[in-house]
């Protein structure tokens, strides 16, 4: 989801605590039971196939298997340059939500009946995802709750409830508006003074999910190479280490680490997220929280948290910690996925202000990954029919649910293009074939993204303060410059 934490609100008194018990990276908490899978074999030299996948998260891994399905004949490649959930599929907050990244701006450039239908494609989308994992036998600890977001200041709470009808505007007709205390009802957040419900959202366990996901597209007989980085991709090549694989359609699947491939280092801006998880916690912190119906957890800060009940009882959190790395440095895989210890704070600080009776729980995990953010906020996915080169990302923190739309418009898009089917509902979405600027070369990147988190941390700051309802300022004119 499209979160970010606020590095530190300092609202928790007394010393910090160590956290030399914390592991912190090894990819994400949720490999630490398991480890990380088997590697697959690499690319074992040149080869072809009608339609190579570059990247096995979800966005790869859901396009194999949708394609796969539907031409059962297709000789599909997919290549990974570590494993298959190495990225921010096997990092997540387990939201599977409903959230687009650029529907309103959609709206703007297509007309709103168009990004109602986006909006409509995705709460569908939510159920799809649980339809499949059931299908094909994926126990991904899915519990759909819903998801409720809470405000916490006067600001906070006028903006959810703008949020909440702009919500109902999209025909969310079935999202409701709660008081204190219904909030309370739901989950014991300290504070809260309103929330705002979605039927449309279930918890999960990311890892789970794409792992459960990469063997189901393998028995589907789609082949995965892993340990296989593509240094190039043009059109009907894709160029490894190993060898080249040519394919009329090469598909560029790699989300928050696109600034590594040549031709795409200003695309999408790899922006980092950070997350914490706690020990299981004990009945009697449960008893004082609440949180029964395990929904997904967010606020309407303008750093924004979220978080989820694991189902092994813990807290997982997540935040925006250092957002971005100069000169892109996040996106190079193998980029150490350690989260430095401020943030790690700045997250449990952020836990125990909304749970006091969490502070003394151990944090057992850190961790952080990298999205992928477009210049202008919106998530896109396309096919260049003259190349044959297609894409799907620019996500912003909101892909768990998108990049199974993106894959299923991936599939049309072949299919309409091969001349397999003509246009349908997917295809005709306003985000189809969106084209976006790119980013300013740097030092205007690092410096636009620094500054527009440092004045989003002041001006949460300053609303926690005070009992205006309008939104600080500081975070309007950081919306207007950042182009959000
Ligand atoms: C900490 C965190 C929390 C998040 N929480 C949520 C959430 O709760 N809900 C939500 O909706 N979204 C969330 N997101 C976003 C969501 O996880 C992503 O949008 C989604 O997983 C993107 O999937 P993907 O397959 O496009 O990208 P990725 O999962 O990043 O997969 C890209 C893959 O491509 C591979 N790759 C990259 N470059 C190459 C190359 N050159 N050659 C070969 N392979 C390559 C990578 O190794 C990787 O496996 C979160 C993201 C992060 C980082």
């Amino acid at each position: 989801m499209t979160s970010a934490n606020n590095g530190g609100s300092g609202r928790r008194g007394g010393d910090a605590p160590s956290h030399d018990s914390t592991s912190n990276g090894g990819i994400s908490f949720w490999y630490a039971r398991d480890g990380i899978p088997a590697p697959r074999e690499p690319l074992p030299g040149d080869a072809s196939a009608d339609v190579c996948v570059v990247g096995g998260g979800y966005t790869g891994l859901w396009t194999a298997y949708y394609l796969k399905k539907a031409v059962p004949f297709l000789n599909i490649t997919v290549l990974e340059g570590k494993f298959c959930g190495y990225g921010a599929s096997g990092r997540n907050g387990g939201w599977l939500y409903n959230g687009v990244a650029g529907r309103d701006r959609y709206a703007k450039l297509h007309g709103h009946e168009s990004a109602v239908r986006l909006q409509q494609a995705m709460n569908d989308t939510v159920a799809e995802v649980i339809r499949v994992a059931d299908e094909e036998k994926i126990d991904a600890d899915i519990h759909r709750g819903g998801v409720l977001e809470v405000a916490r200041t006067p600001a906070q709470l006028a903006r959810l409830k703008a949020f909440h009808a702009v919500e109902l505007a999209f025909g969310e007709t079935d999202r409701t508006l709660h008081g204190a205390r219904e909030t309370a009802e739901r989950v014991r957040v300290t504070g809260a003074v309103g929330s705002s419900w979605t039927p449309h959202g279930a918890r999960l366990h990311p890892v789970k999910l794409v792992k459960g996901l990469a063997a189901a597209v393998e028995a589907l007989g789609v082949t995965i190479h892993e340990s296989t980085p593509v240094t190039e991709i043009k059109p009907k090549h894709a160029i490894t280490p190993y060898g080249t694989v040519r394919a009329p359609y090469i598909l560029r699947c790699t989300e928050g680490f696109t600034a590594t491939l040549k031709g795409a280092r200003r695309a999408w801006l790899p922006m980092n997220s950070s997350m914490i998880a706690t020990e299981p916690l004990p009945a009697e912190i449960w008893d004082t929280l609440g949180w029964d119906g395990r929904e997904t957890l967010g606020d309407m800060a303008h750093t924004y948290m979220y978080a989820q009940r694991t189902a092994d009882d813990r807290i997982a959190l997540g935040g925006r910690g250092h957002p971005y790395r100069y000169a892109s440095k996040a996106a190079r895989l193998g980029h150490p996925s350690r989260t430095e210890p401020a943030t790690i704070e700045a997250l449990r600080d952020i836990l125990v202000d909304f749970f006091p009776t969490t502070a003394g729980v151990r944090i057992d995990h850190a961790w952080s990954g990298v999205l992928g953010v477009p210049r202008d906020w919106c998530a896109t996915v396309a096919l260049d029919r003259t190349t044959g080169l297609g894409w799907a990302g620019g996500y912003v923190g909101s892909g768990v649910a998108t990049t199974n739309l993106a894959a299923r418009t991936l599939r049309d898009l072949i299919q309409q293009d091969s001349g397999q089917s003509g246009p349908t509902d997917l295809t005709t979405l306003p985000w189809v074939n969106h084209k976006v600027r790119k980013w300013e070369p740097e030092p205007f990147r690092w410096l636009g993204v620094h500054s527009m988190y440092a004045a989003y941390r002041t001006a949460d700051r300053e609303e926690s303060t005070t009992s205006a309802p309008e939104s600080h300022p500081i975070a309007r004119v950081a919306n207007r410059v950042s182009g959000r």
